[in-house]
């Protein structure tokens, strides 16, 4: 078996160190002897390639960066995105990505940025002067079939964790909210919902990064990525996620105050 990490925009989207999420993904399948490699999804990448991953995973951005990313994702490359996403490959998408899977993005200055519009969402920048959503935030999974599939991975679907660093405010339409806010602002600090999951798309607010902080989420992406390729069912060889767990029961202390 071989899975093929696509990687949107390294060089213009790692702001938020969500380049931790592609690491955590290599080597939880490389501790497991699964073949795995990872693909530069950018400007560079000629068209053929584009279309060769298995799994995709988008980091955080500036406003700036994000719309120097759009001029590029557009025309066949956005249709593949598009069409790999609908047809249900995995994949984790974080803060300034799942902008721009959104209809669109009004960043606190300049143009509104038009997106793929494969997620049912907006988001709105309030402008420089009002204070950004930043801090530790903590979420309940509500997707389905994703909390599912969690309860059936782990016997529960446990409270995500992460850390929240945006300006724009995220408003769902007919799309899922991934989770139900227990601490922070997840999308737009007004109603309670945290990102947003679609067929195998994560979409969140939370860097962390998030994978590493919940790898049952990086076990779940890695499995559903086999699935969808392989059309087999497989169960992971378990990890010693210990470290993982402890560095989680204290955020989660933290977080509950
Ligand atoms: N630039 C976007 C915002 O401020 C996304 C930030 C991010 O990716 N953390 O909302």
């Amino acid at each position: 078996m071989h899975l093929t990490i696509g990687w949107l925009y390294p060089k213009l989207m790692s702001t938020y160190g969500d380049r931790g999420n592609v690491i955590c993904l290599e080597r939880r399948c490389q501790w497991r002897n699964l073949d795995v490699s990872i693909l530069p999804l950018d400007q560079d990448t000629d068209i053929e390639s584009f279309a060769k991953f298995d799994v995709i995973v988008g980091g955080g951005a500036q406003d700036r960066q994000q719309e120097i990313v759009m001029r590029d994702l557009q025309g066949e490359k956005a249709r593949i995105i598009k069409e790999k996403i609908n047809a249900g490959i995995p994949g984790v998408f974080t803060c300034g990505s799942p902008q721009l899977l959104g209809k669109y993005y009004e960043p606190a200055l300049g143009q509104k940025i038009d997106g793929l519009g494969i997620l049912d969402l907006v988001t709105k920048h309030p402008g420089q002067n009002v204070p950004r959503c930043i801090g530790n935030v903590a979420f309940d999974i509500v997707a389905e079939p994703l909390r599912k599939d969690l309860e059936e991975m782990l016997g529960e679907s446990p409270t995500v964790i992460g850390f929240e660093n945006h300006g724009g405010r995220t408003y769902l339409g007919d799309v899922s909210p991934l989770g139900k806010v227990v601490s922070g602002y997840g999308n737009n600090g007004e109603d309670g919902f945290e990102g947003a999951f679609y067929h195998n798309a994560i979409a969140t607010y939370a860097h962390g990064p998030l994978l590493p902080k919940n790898p049952f989420l990086a076990d779940w992406l890695i499995i559903k990525s086999i699935e969808h390729k392989y059309q087999e069912k497989i169960i992971l060889t378990p990890l010693d996620d210990s470290l993982a767990e402890q560095g989680r029961k204290t955020m989660l202390k933290r977080i509950s105050g």
